[in-house]
């Protein structure tokens, strides 16, 4: 084992599609080359955002890909008592707070200016909980494996929400607890996550957690330069192997990975293999986005 822990961490509010196929296989791939682990964990934190079946439907279409995962799937649904053992651990070093405000009261503000920091504005109305970003990293930096380094200020990031006032756990919370439960060493993800970033390297700065490495892809979009999702009718990912077989190729291709021709046609396995063989994330041209 090289230490070497990666994960796939879709949200399942629908199918997946050719855009988390590319984030899926590049994982994979990336883990698979450094020997290492390839995790799933399934970010099902916002209930109503996730239709029913929808967790299986991910589930099967990755198996259908030959991305077979490592150890038992991880579902945040479960993960409430860490992540509020996390909240607490925040709002005990000062770094959290509760905040009663409403995005209309700050409309007119790039970001929200804070109001809460030092007592709630308006008591005993509902309350989201929010990070201080003035306490933390100055500025925020990190290096990432495509697109090199980068810099951002604290004070255009704004204070992130880490639980909603209706309860429920912002991805930014959920997503560090769990990659620094789950060991991850390598976060592959798409580039619309890049600008996210920041925020999880605020909050593992403020829980003293360890810094993953990160790797964002060119993120797929359409003809209409739209990101790839359900409401933009991106079709699911098929799981009949005569579909499956062209499609792997065409996303080893839109990874730069430049494979033969020959093996458009070839079985799932034997265009894994070929890829695990050969796969370098250097020769993915670093595009934020990519048409499909
Ligand atoms: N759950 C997020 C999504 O599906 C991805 C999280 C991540 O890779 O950090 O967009």
């Amino acid at each position: 084992m090289t230490g070497y822990r990666g994960r796939f961490a879709p949200t399942p509010s629908g199918a997946l599609h050719f855009g988390s196929l590319i984030a899926a296989l590049a994982s994979f791939l990336d883990a698979r080359r450094a020997g290492g682990e390839w995790l799933v964990r399934i970010e099902d934190i916002d209930p109503p955002r996730c239709p029913a079946g929808a967790a299986d439907t991910i589930l099967r279409q990755l198996e259908a890909f030959g991305l077979h995962w490592d150890g038992p799937i991880r579902w945040q649904h479960d993960r409430d008592a860490a992540y509020a053992a996390a909240l607490a651990r925040l709002e005990t070093l000062g770094l959290a707070y509760p905040c009663s405000c409403s995005r209309k009261q700050w409309r007119q503000y790039p970001v929200y200016p804070g109001w809460c920091r030092e007592g709630v504005l308006e008591p005993g109305k509902p309350v989201a909980w929010r990070l201080r970003s003035d306490l933390g990293l100055h500025p925020v930096i990190w290096q990432d494996r495509l697109f090199g380094e980068q810099r951002f200020d604290p004070a255009e990031l704004g204070d992130v929400v880490l639980q909603r006032k209706d309860g429920l756990w912002a991805y930014q919370l959920a997503v560090v607890v769990d990659d620094a439960d789950q060991d991850i060493s390598d976060v592959v993800r798409g580039f619309d996550l890049l600008d996210n970033t920041p925020w999880q390297r605020q909050l593992q700065h403020a829980l003293a957690l360890p810094e993953p490495r990160y790797l964002h892809l060119p993120l797929i979009v359409n003809r209409e330069g739209q990101k790839l999702s359900k409401q933009n009718l991106a079709p699911a990912l098929p799981l009949a192997d005569s579909e499956v077989r062209p499609l792997l190729y065409r996303a080893l291709a839109a990874l730069d990975q430049a494979p033969p021709a020959e093996l458009s046609t070839a079985p799932v396995d034997e265009q894994l293999a070929w890829a695990n063989g050969q796969w370098d994330p250097h020769r993915i041209r670093p595009e934020a986005h990519r048409r499909e």
